[in-house]
């Protein structure tokens, strides 16, 4: 199905891997599932289907095979190459690990890359949300997300303590946990070239790579360098440094060019929400990226409409930005729009651009007609409260 010289060669029946997910995974898959099927169907008609595979992971999976992440679901999705995914539980503080964590790192899903758009009459906290228009590309593999840590007190953190006393004479306090942040060159240097990739294709403005690089020089602070490293090497062509603009272009980019820019991730947090317009593509480490999508998709309408992929050379996982939500777990009431929006990037990813315009079109509808899941409804005077499937249903409504 995949070559990497020609692309992406899609059937127009292709079989595409489902996750179900858990808590209030359910709920918006089956909203989400019927959206791209009416979606497809009214797009192309019966020449175009997605044949769904389920495949199974957390609970459901535990449920029936006694494995969180069974390895044959590994296997189906390296079959297909795409695949689509609702939330899934990770403990805090204890017991299993991310197996969305584990899925990334499975797959070599390096980039995460989450698009935040302004939908006019979503509810804001700020001033002028139109100016919203952002992507994110986080990186998945590294950083404080390899799961090396360990324990206070345990033999592993007893012994690390004591190496780095021993060898740097610097104490760290008895009884610590202890994490270890690896970043590198590799990594960072293949997913600041997807973002700038994406730019370019895109015709936008601006890449920033977003760090924290005045306290962690050597992981934080690397990332920026490597970053710039990439830039200048693969896309001297395209891209013209912050500096440069300044210096030999007085300000004004020449047409074409996209100016790579680089900012201490503290500043970057109020940026985004006083000058929205002057950020563009942001590429970030791993926990950066992690902070930073979730206070984005509260400037668009909060967690319930902010959608997400994670993209490696061979493989697209499709995901909502959100997690499990399980109090509100059977009750079809949350929003299904962070998954379904992810099953629009999924569709242009596919190339089926009619399917994903009409779902785009559709839900913008729903919600100038207020009529919107409980997430958004107490934020908006006037709204008409409406349940997940039901929501669902309004946008397929207004495809017409
Ligand atoms: P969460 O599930 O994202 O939910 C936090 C709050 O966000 C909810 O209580 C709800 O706010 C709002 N929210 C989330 N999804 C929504 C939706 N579809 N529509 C409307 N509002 C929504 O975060 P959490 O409670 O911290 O995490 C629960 C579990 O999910 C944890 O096990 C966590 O590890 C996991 N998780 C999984 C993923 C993933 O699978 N990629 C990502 C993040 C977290 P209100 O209560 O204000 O209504």
């Amino acid at each position: 199905m995949y070559s990497k010289e020609n692309g992406f060669v899609i059937p127009d029946h292709p079989k595409i891997p489902y996750i179900e997910g858990d808590g209030t995974g359910p709920d918006i898959w089956k909203a989400t599932r019927m959206v791209l099927n009416r979606a497809v169907f009214h797009a192309y008609g019966s020449r175009r289907k997605i044949v769904w595979v389920e495949a199974l992971a957390g609970e459901k999976a535990f449920r029936k095979t006694g494995t969180w992440l069974p390895a044959e679901t590994l296997e189906i999705i390296k079959n297909h190459r795409i695949a689509i995914k609702g939330p899934l539980t990770t403990p805090v503080g204890k017991g299993i690990r991310s197996i969305n964590v584990a899925l990334r790192q499975e797959l070599d899903l390096y980039g995460c890359v989450r698009p935040i758009v302004y939908i006019r009459g979503l509810p804001s906290p700020i001033r002028h949300p139109e100016k919203v228009d952002m992507v994110v590309f986080r990186e998945n593999t590294e950083d404080v997300y390899t799961g090396l840590e360990w324990e206070a007190d345990s033999p592993m953190a007893k012994k690390i303590i004591e190496l780095v006393q021993h060898e740097t004479g610097k104490p760290i306090r008895q009884g610590s946990g202890i994490g270890l942040k690896p970043m590198s060159r590799f990594g960072t240097r293949r997913l600041v070239r997807m973002a700038i990739s994406f730019a370019i294709e895109n015709r936008r403005k601006s890449v920033t790579l977003v760090h924290k690089g005045n306290i962690m020089k050597y992981t934080e602070g690397a990332f920026r360098n490597w970053g710039y490293e990439v830039a200048l090497e693969e896309f001297g062509e395209n891209i013209i440094t912050e500096e440069d603009l300044l210096n030999r272009y007085n300000g004004k980019a020449p047409a074409g060019k996209i100016v790579l820019k680089d900012r201490i991730a503290d500043a970057m947090f109020q940026q985004i929400l006083l000058r929205p317009d002057e950020c563009d593509i942001l590429a970030m480490p791993n926990l950066n990226g992690d902070y930073m999508s979730d206070a984005l998709a509260a400037m668009v309408g909060g967690l319930g409409m902010a959608p997400g992929a994670n993209i490696g050379d061979g493989y697209a996982v499709f995901e909502a930005t959100h997690g499990t939500a399980p109090k509100y777990a059977d009750q079809d009431k949350v929003n299904p729009g962070s998954l379904i929006l992810s099953g629009v990037m999924m569709l242009e990813f596919l190339g089926w651009k009619e399917a994903a315009v009409h779902i785009r079109k559709g839900l913008q509808k729903t919600v100038r007609q207020k009529r919107v899941t409980y997430d958004l409804a107490r934020q908006m005077n006037g709204a008409t409260e409406l349940k997940c499937s039901a929501f669902a249903s309004a946008i397929i409504d207004n495809f017409r």
